[in-house]
């Protein structure tokens, strides 16, 4: 290879690695229209609108100092005023009217920047020029206010310091109560680009952390539909795509056991739904404490599972027995339907006819590996029969 395509190729190497951020930002917006997620499109939007603002203007204006706000000021106070925003709007559909105006704000944003914001070495951008040809005086005020913001508030750039520490706590607290990866996501794209703005100076670290802004939040997005696929939204056991790898990795010795919820259609019919979903919550709690270091799951609507590795299932009995008489003597407080009708005035005297204590049971199969059931599968299949053992039985017991 000779010298001359070596320089080519680097040449090509240099034109490519400016556009890797926006290779980027376009994987997330794909993830954020397949995933149905707004938040991630605005993201990835406002950072690509930020990269392209600053590669296009940011790098020159530290070297002036303009009369008025710089494009670069302006923007490293709203990227983290924006992601704040969208933070709070990550499971939105998209294409909802939040989403169309956050698009819209965006937009207006973009405007605001061009209009208000001078480019490097004092001059204009093509869009004041454009208003200054149709009405010199508007474009006169603009710069007016312009300069006011830049230099009356002593800068926008400790603004931006505290648009940057601030958004930083405020997800730093939401993921405290929530405990969503999202939002760790999102700490982690704001660090990045805010070191990105600080990188501008030297260009290439630039590309670098907008690049990581925008994997980081492919990778956290990853992570979140693994968490949805492998953990149960409504009680948090592990799922029945969970337990499917449960059992591959089992050894020689372990029982299974397959806990259904007796009579429970009759328990939605009379208290709703919700009040069931209720009720799974609670049992799905009183399981997670069961001992014997069972690994437990909801194998899917009122049914759930415990596996217990290293055991077998008369040993596994004995844990199940105390889960089972732990679900069967807690009173579940449901409220009836007729509170809801009853009006205000009556409620206080109707209370104790509104408010039903009841009482909710469990059935229980338990099998272990046997000459005739050999691998996990046909264990579960053979617990799954014990369990229909135990409802003909008269349900609310622990058959093995
Ligand atoms: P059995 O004692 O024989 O198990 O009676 P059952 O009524 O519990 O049995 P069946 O399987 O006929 O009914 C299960 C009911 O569980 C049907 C459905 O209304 C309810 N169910 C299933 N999943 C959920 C859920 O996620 N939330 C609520 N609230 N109810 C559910
Ligand atoms: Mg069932
Ligand atoms: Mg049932």
């Amino acid at each position: 290879m000779n010298k001359a395509s070596n320089i080519r190729e680097i040449r090509a190497f240099l034109v490519i690695l400016p556009i890797m951020p926006y290779i980027i930002f376009s994987a997330v917006v794909l993830m954020g229209w397949r995933y149905n997620n707004a938040g991630l499109i605005l993201t990835s939007l406002t950072l690509a609108l930020s990269y392209f603002v600053f590669s296009s203007y940011g790098s020159l204006s530290f070297q002036q100092k303009s009369a008025g706000l710089s494009i670069f000021e302006a923007g490293a106070f709203l990227l983290p005023v924006n992601l704040a925003f969208f933070s709070m709007i990550t499971k939105r559909r998209i294409f909802t009217t939040t989403f169309v105006v956050y698009l819209l704000l965006l937009g207006l944003q973009l405007v605001a920047v061009l209009l208000l914001c001078r480019m490097p070495n004092s001059s204009h951008s093509p869009l004041w020029t454009f208003i200054h040809n149709i009405s010199p005086q508007m474009a006169d005020s603009l710069s007016q206010v312009s300069t006011r913001l830049g230099s009356g508030f002593h800068g926008i750039r400790p603004a931006a310091l505290f648009a940057f520490s601030g958004t930083f706590l405020f997800l730093l607290i939401r993921f405290l109560f929530t405990h969503d990866a999202i939002q760790v996501g999102f700490i982690g794209t704001l660090v990045a680009s805010f070191l990105g703005i600080i990188a501008f100076r030297t260009f290439p670290a630039a590309i670098i952390y907008f690049s990581a802004a925008g994997l980081i939040l492919i990778i956290t997005t990853i992570e979140s539909s693994y968490f949805m696929a492998y953990v149960d939204e409504l009680t948090g056991l592990q799922s029945r795509r969970s337990m499917n790898e449960t059992l591959i990795n089992l050894g020689h010795k372990y029982a299974i056991a397959m806990i259904d919820v007796d009579n429970f259609k009759k328990f939605n019919d009379t208290y709703g739904h919700k009040t069931g979903d209720q009720v799974l919550k609670m049992i799905a709690v009183q399981l997670n404490k069961i001992t014997g270091s069972a690994k437990t799951f909801r194998y899917g609507g009122e049914e759930f599972a415990a596996i217990f590795p290293g055991k077998s299932a008369e040993e596994a009995r004995l844990h199940l027995e105390k889960y089972r008489h732990g679900v069967a003597s807690t009173l579940f407080i449901v409220r009836g339907k007729q509170r809801r009708r009853s009006s205000p005035k009556n409620r206080g005297k109707r209370k104790l006819f509104g408010q039903k204590q009841d009482k909710i049971t469990v059935s229980i199969g338990v099998a272990e590996p046997s000459k005739k059931l050999t691998t996990p599968d046909k264990v579960l299949k053979s617990a799954d029969k014990i369990l229909y053992k135990a409802k003909k039985a008269g349900r609310n017991r622990v058959m093995v």
